[in-house]
């Protein structure tokens, strides 16, 4: 057996984009294609690990000059070259840019590989799971153009035929008073019985906000998702001190630097970090432990696919639930994870499709990330050239 997976031999990125039938909307916009960047990593060994982000073709020919700083390393020792980019790109926080989504999908594809090396799943080489299934919710519920509430209702209805005990749906995109009634209307349609959460995607100030949270009181809302900008930690704050309503951020922030102060000055009831976004498996276990130490909920972000479910299920299984009791009770005291269900064909072939059950999703058991890529997807939707280094 070799006692080493080699040396980091070549980093192939692809920024690949699908188009949809249909488009679909939040408050800030409407789409009407998805698309992921994936990195695929080698080693002098031939071990192959996988990893995703977001952001354009422009981000990944900002992600070569990065990928430049670790090939010919060592693949053995992951702290090491996260700790070589962090080093190389750190005065003036670089790495809140292209080099955090190069960190994640960079850092990912590593624990694949050192999984694949030891015969044991990520969560293995984490310490080992607490538990197999982690709990997980429907995101869906977007706009459509017209902003139809009939299939927006069936739509929720078929969560709930699916066995979904918890869906969240847009807000935002419409006058308050009419977001709040669609959001009484959906409860009215699942019964009382279903989580249901909302989510603003940063739509509000402080003061309109917490009228919207006003407006759905009565509406047994488990969180409110982004009520302000991310990164304007005072509004978030002052919303989180004042609405009754449990309110929840923190997609789009990069590495545990920035949760740092998202924790330690109360920003959120409920973080949200992005295993794509804030840097990988590695740092998604610094926030977690961070997270749980000031009694901070941590429900992750998820957008993109099987690599990054993957990676993402293999850290909540190695969560510790937020308090010490003889239960575990997702959304009371143990982490739940966002299920996109929304048109993605990148996503639905890339892939095999995770299965629901109990409203909760197994931990993948195979060696690293536990999944098998289909390559011929890349080739079928891949935008540009293979940035290759
Ligand atoms: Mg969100």
């Amino acid at each position: 057996m070799l006692n080493s997976t080699g040396t980091i031999q070549s980093i192939e990125i692809r920024y690949l984009e699908a188009k949809l039938d249909k488009p679909f909307g939040w408050s800030q916009r409407w789409t009407t294609s998805r698309s992921i960047i994936i990195l695929k990593l080698t080693t002098s060994e031939n071990y192959v690990g996988w990893g995703e982000t977001y952001g354009s073709y422009n981000t990944c020919l900002e992600m070569k000059s990065l990928a430049e700083l670790v090939v010919g390393h060592d693949s053995d020792n992951i702290n090491k070259i996260n700790n070589k980019i962090f080093d190389q790109t750190f005065q003036s926080h670089a790495f809140a840019g292209a080099t955090s989504s190069f960190l994640s999908a960079l850092d990912i594809a590593l624990y694949d590989i050192r999984g694949k090396f030891l015969n044991e799943p990520i969560s293995t080489l984490l310490g080992g799971s607490l538990r197999r299934n982690i709990p997980v919710y429907a995101t869906g519920l977007y706009y459509l153009e017209g902003f139809p509430i009939k299939p927006h209702l069936d739509e929720a209805l078929g969560y709930v035929e699916k066995g979904f005990k918890g869906m969240k749906m847009k807000i935002g995109g419409l006058p308050i008073i009419d977001d709040a009634k669609r959001v009484n209307q959906t409860r009215e349609a699942i019964g009382p019985n279903i989580k249901l959460m909302i989510d603003a995607n940063e739509a509000y100030d402080k003061r309109t906000a917490l009228e919207m949270s006003e407006l759905v009181s009565e509406d047994k809302i488990t969180w409110f998702e982004e009520p302000c900008p991310s990164r304007d930690f005072h509004s978030n704050r002052y919303v989180t001190e004042n609405s009754k309503i449990p309110i929840s951020g923190g997609e789009s922030l990069h590495t545990s630097l920035e949760f740092s102060r998202v924790i330690s000055e109360n920003v959120f009831d409920i973080i949200q970090p992005d295993i794509c976004s804030v840097g990988g498996v590695s740092e998604m276990r610094k926030v977690g432990n961070m997270a749980n130490s000031f009694g901070v909920k941590i429900n992750p972000h998820f957008w993109g696919t099987g690599i990054s479910f993957a990676a993402v299920l293999h850290c909540m299984s190695v969560q510790p639930i937020l308090n010490n009791s003889q239960i575990n009770s997702p959304y009371e005291n143990q982490s739940v994870l966002e299920f996109d269900q929304t048109p993605h064909p990148i996503r639905d072939e890339l892939t095999d499709r995770f299965i629901l059950k109990n409203s909760s999703v197994e931990v993948p058991q195979k060696p690293g990330l536990g999944i098998e890529i289909n390559e011929e997807v890349l080739d079928k939707y891949i935008k540009g050239e293979i940035i290759n280094v």
